[in-house]
């Protein structure tokens, strides 16, 4: 039997929760909601910052409106739970939106700047949703912004794509050269005619500071406590502070070539910055 009361609920709640879309559609013997939370990107860092990803922290925010929605749907006697199943941009279609040739999901309002959460109920859903119409005119615009070539016109190379490796333990050295924020990489969403979104606010640390282990902790809250880690971040600051020839973070670089986790990228590091 249909139940549109429940579904309403569950929409209503992820409303409040702090969701800015919700959608659902039909999957196996129940449904599934989409959760839409969109951001900006980041304007640029100003000199001797570096911006933390907004998709990150957005993702984050979404990770914790979900688990408020999951405890609220409980409480209502609703049965919830996070969808932990493959292929989620594949069934978002089934509600609208397309993906691009850079293998991402584009909303029709908020483009590809949306972070995706997913919630799996029992409840029985009449339709499927409304199928998305429109498609990536493979405008080509995101194969030239990607540093990595990751993109062709086939689509995405995974394993070459940044993302796949801007949060490993230690950035592979032959993708030093393409970090210019902390977490991930957006360059090809900045590209793309469908992302109208003008650049809004940025987190932005001061780079010494950040080298110095300042921050931690308020990045960790803001992304959660596995992309917070300190190898990771102070790992990618001492990347861009090299990158971006910040001769004043030299000293701070240079304190950190005996560390244990980040030493190896500080005396890469270190030498550029003799240089400049
Ligand atoms: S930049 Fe062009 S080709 Fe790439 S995803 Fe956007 S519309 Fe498609
Ligand atoms: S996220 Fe960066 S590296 Fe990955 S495909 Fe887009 S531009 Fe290329």
């Amino acid at each position: 039997m249909i139940e549109p009361g429940k579904a309403e609920l569950v929409k209503e709640l992820a409303y409040e929760a702090g969701f800015a879309d919700v959608r659902m559609c039909a999957h196996e013997s129940g449904s599934l909601f989409f959760l839409f939370l969109p951001y900006r990107p980041a304007k640029p860092a100003g000199y001797g910052k570096v911006n933390l990803s907004n998709y990150y922290i957005t993702s984050q925010k979404g990770y914790l409106f979900m688990k408020n929605l999951l405890l609220r749907l409980a409480q209502e006697g609703v049965y919830a739970e996070e969808f932990q199943g493959t292929g989620v941009k594949q069934l978002a279609l089934k509600t609208g939106g397309f993906i691009g040739l850079n293998s991402l999901y584009y909303h029709e309002q908020y483009g590809s700047f949306v972070s995706i959460h997913v919630v799996k109920t029992n409840i029985v859903c009449g339709d499927s949703g409304a199928p998305g119409q429109s498609e990536c005119p493979k405008c080509g615009n995101c194969i030239a912004a990607c540093p990595a070539g990751a993109i062709t016109g086939r689509g995405l190379c995974v394993s070459r794509c940044v993302r796949a490796h801007s949060n490993e333990r230690r950035i592979p050295a032959g993708y030093r050269g393409f970090i210019y924020q902390l977490l991930g990489c957006e360059r090809c969403q900045a590209a793309c005619p469908f992302n109208r979104a003008a650049p809004g606010e940025a987190y932005s640390f001061d780079l010494v500071e950040l080298l110095e282990g300042k921050h931690l902790k308020q990045i960790r809250t803001l992304v959660g406590p596995n992309y917070g880690r300190r190898r990771i971040i102070v790992g990618q600051a001492v990347i861009y502070a090299a990158n971006a020839h910040y001769a004043p973070a030299l000293a701070a670089v240079e304190a950190l070539a005996g560390d244990e986790f980040v030493g190896e990228t500080a005396r890469w590091a270190r030498e550029i910055l003799k240089k400049s």
